[in-house]
């Protein structure tokens, strides 16, 4: 395998633009996030941390769910979230059967945090606009197979997408979600689903 930083492999390759491509938009990503922060005094998993509690359920919200969401260790999630109690952005939900365990939940001020900060995805969606739909579905696709297939590699942790579900099924050459009981076109596999219940190999 050559290296895509080298310009003579990464102009005469589409993987390698494709990957040159998408290590800009994580740039670009983390760059608007940071400035974000900067703003209310916290670092940037912080931010993303509060963004993630606020839009998922109180499962999702322990610990070690985080570190395994974000890829980082327990210690890490443990210490940003330090900061966050101590500024009065998160409580904890103790967990009845576990005193050791707890998930936890956004304050006032932890939600007016998130819609303060929240937008800065705004160039990202904005740019999106000069783009056609069909465009936009195909890069989807290739979107989708790409983190499944790094799901299937163990590089991601945890994805909570339609191919990973319990309530997946192929249905022909397309796809079928058993809980809805409706075909999912393509640009219809969800990234992110709130039903989502791993599948069990
Ligand atoms: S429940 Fe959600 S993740 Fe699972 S197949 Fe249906 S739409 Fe996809």
């Amino acid at each position: 395998m050559k290296s895509i930083f080298n310009l003579n492999n990464q102009n005469l390759s589409i993987d390698g633009k494709i990957i040159a491509g998408l290590d800009k938009l994580v740039s670009v990503h983390r760059n608007l996030i940071w400035e974000q922060s900067k703003k209310f005094g916290l670092s940037p998993i912080q931010i993303q941390l509060l963004l993630f509690m606020n839009y998922h359920k109180a499962e999702y919200t322990t610990v070690s769910y985080l570190a395994k969401e974000f890829q980082v260790t327990k210690p890490t999630i443990s210490d940003a979230v330090k900061m966050l109690f101590q500024k009065e952005l998160v409580v904890k939900i103790e967990n009845s059967t576990d005193a050791r365990s707890y998930a936890m939940q956004l304050t006032a001020e932890g939600i007016a945090i998130v819609q303060e900060t929240e937008l800065f995805t705004r160039s990202l969606q904005y740019a999106l606009q000069f783009v056609n739909e069909t465009s936009k579905q195909e890069v989807w696709e290739l979107l989708s197979k790409i983190l499944f297939q790094l799901t299937q590699m163990d590089v991601i942790s945890v994805n909570r997408m339609c191919f990973s579900c319990q309530f997946y099924s192929q249905n022909g050459q397309g796809h079928y979600c058993n809980l809805l009981f409706k075909s999912l076109a393509n640009h219809e596999i969800r990234m992110d689903c709130e039903e989502h219940v791993v599948k069990v190999i």
